[in-house]
């Protein structure tokens, strides 16, 4: 009797991660796409994320059911740990110095690939999900932080006409603007800093990149970055979000949370690790509804 090879190995590490939804979407393109693999959660403390991640690809026992590692998702607070331990990153990874996905490789294959899901993911649910043009759009990046430098990129590549990035800490916007320079400059986009508290007026799309919500701080810019039809994205998601969404609302704008980002960027690497592209529309649909329930 032959037995069914122990399935490849996945799971998000973070610190802490017990919170993270990640488990639930990969296990939804998994049964959609019948890819056979598991994916769980890694608790690994900074000062703990190499070795823990060594630890694990070494934990590898077909004859005790244990498969293969082959990747991971990487949340916070060790997207930025991750670029020095990677043998090879995706450009867009090199230029936000952050990442959130890792394929395990063999080493004649090149080793552990490191890549930045999130941008695209921010990207990809504002046109698909949320009907937002971002081709000629102008569009306010608040905060620089790693969500931030991770969607600067795919926002220049998606045709934005302008972007802006207002930061507390102004030296961290100036810093990504400089990046990101040359990429501005072959996609014709412009690209200018602003201080948080007169961050310009009238945009098309206003991005909350910043851990505002999150904190339960206040909105960090006033309403007059909403431009008339202005789409506004918090990055956060679930009831912390619910200020600032409501703030948008108050002012005209159409409200987004981060759900479908954070359904496009594992999309994103699913594909990067199964070779398949699931469908997102109804992995989204089921996880707000888990969520709305409070499961
Ligand atoms: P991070 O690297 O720690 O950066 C935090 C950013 O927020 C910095 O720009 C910081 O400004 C700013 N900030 C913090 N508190 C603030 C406040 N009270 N007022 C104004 N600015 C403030 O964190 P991150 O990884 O970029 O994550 C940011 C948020 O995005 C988090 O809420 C995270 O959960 C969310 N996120 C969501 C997804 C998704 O898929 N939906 C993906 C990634 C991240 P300074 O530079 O001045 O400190």
């Amino acid at each position: 009797m032959s037995r069914a090879a122990a399935p490849d190995r996945y799971a998000v590490v973070g610190h802490p991660v017990a919170h993270s939804q990640s488990p639930f979407i990969h296990g939804a393109f998994a049964a959609q796409t019948g890819e056979r693999l598991e994916y769980g959660r890694i608790d690994a403390p900074p000062e703990r994320f190499a070795q823990t991640l060594r630890d694990w690809i070494a934990s590898a026992d077909p004859t005790r059911g244990r498969g293969p590692v082959r990747g991971c998702n990487i949340t916070l607070p060790l997207k930025f740990l991750v670029l020095p331990l990677a043998q090879r990153a995706s450009e867009r990874a090199r230029l936000a110095q952050a990442a959130n996905v890792l394929r395990f490789d063999a080493e004649s294959d090149g080793g552990w690939f490191a890549d930045n899901s999130d941008g695209v993911g921010l990207v990809r649910d504002l046109i698909d999900h949320a009907g937002v043009g971002i081709a000629g759009a102008r569009v306010l990046l608040i905060g620089a932080g790693g969500a931030a430098a991770g969607v600067l990129g795919p926002l220049i590549e998606a045709g934005a006409a302008a972007v802006t990035v207002a930061n507390r800490t102004a030296a961290k916007a100036a810093e990504l603007i400089e990046r990101h320079r040359a990429l501005a400059q072959r996609h014709r986009c412009m690209l200018t800093a602003a201080p948080l508290h007169d961050p310009g007026a009238g945009y098309d799309v206003v991005v909350n990149a910043t851990a505002s919500s999150l904190a339960g701080a206040p909105v960090p810019v006033p309403a007059t970055v909403l431009g008339a039809g202005a789409v506004a994205v918090d990055m956060m998601y679930g009831p912390a979000a619910r200020p600032f969404l409501d703030w948008a609302a108050a002012h005209g704008a159409a409200p987004r949370d981060g759900l479908g980002m954070l359904v496009e960027q594992a999309a994103e690497a699913f594909a990067l690790w199964r070779g398949v592209r699931p469908l997102t529309a109804p992995v989204l649909a089921a996880l707000r509804a888990k969520l709305d329930s409070g499961r």
